[in-house]
């Protein structure tokens, strides 16, 4: 299992739909994060503050900017050059659970074309599933093992 590479392929693909809030955490942004609020409409995210319609992509993605300027370049024609663009989230200690949670399958992560995992992952997937379930214990409960699992982000990701 590799680090994350920020690729940003989690984001793009689950941040039109793909992704919920808790009812605590939209409550939290309007007390303390206002900005983060006004993209909610009705519980959904991410939502134009103005019309009300879904967003294409999660208005904090950032593309890493440091990068594109080093290379005397925008992200935009970073990518089309065929160079590596690396993205962030500007919320990232705010952002939702369900973001916080993934990546939570090894399956998921195969579907998603996440970087992080290797081939030898792919041949071992329930070794692969505990070593993703170590590497993610500080941001939610083990998928595998004696612990009972949360299929939240899971779930929810497959919509
Ligand atoms: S809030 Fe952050 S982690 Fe979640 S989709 Fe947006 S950029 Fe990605
Ligand atoms: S798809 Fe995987 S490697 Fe890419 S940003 Fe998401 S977690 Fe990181």
């Amino acid at each position: 299992m590799k680090p994350c590479t920020q690729c940003g392929k989690c984001c793009q693909h689950y941040s039109d739909g793909g992704l919920s809030a808790t009812s605590e955490e939209i409550d939290w942004w309007q007390t303390f994060r206002p900005e983060i609020a006004r993209y909610v409409d009705d519980g959904q995210i991410w939502m134009h503050p103005e019309t009300g319609e879904r967003l294409p992509e999660c208005p904090f993605l950032t593309a890493d900017a440091a990068r594109a300027d080093e290379q005397s370049i925008t992200s935009a024609s970073a990518a089309n050059a065929g160079g590596r663009v690396r993205y962030s989230c500007s919320i990232y200690h705010d952002r939702p659970d369900d973001c916080r949670h993934y990546p939570v399958s090894i399956d998921e992560m195969r579907r998603d074309g996440c970087e992080m995992l290797e081939l030898r992952d792919l041949d071992n997937p329930i070794r692969a599933q505990r070593a993703l379930d170590q590497l993610m214990s500080d941001s939610r409960p083990p998928l595998s093992g004696p612990v009972a699992s949360t299929e939240r982000g899971a779930t929810q990701r497959t919509q």
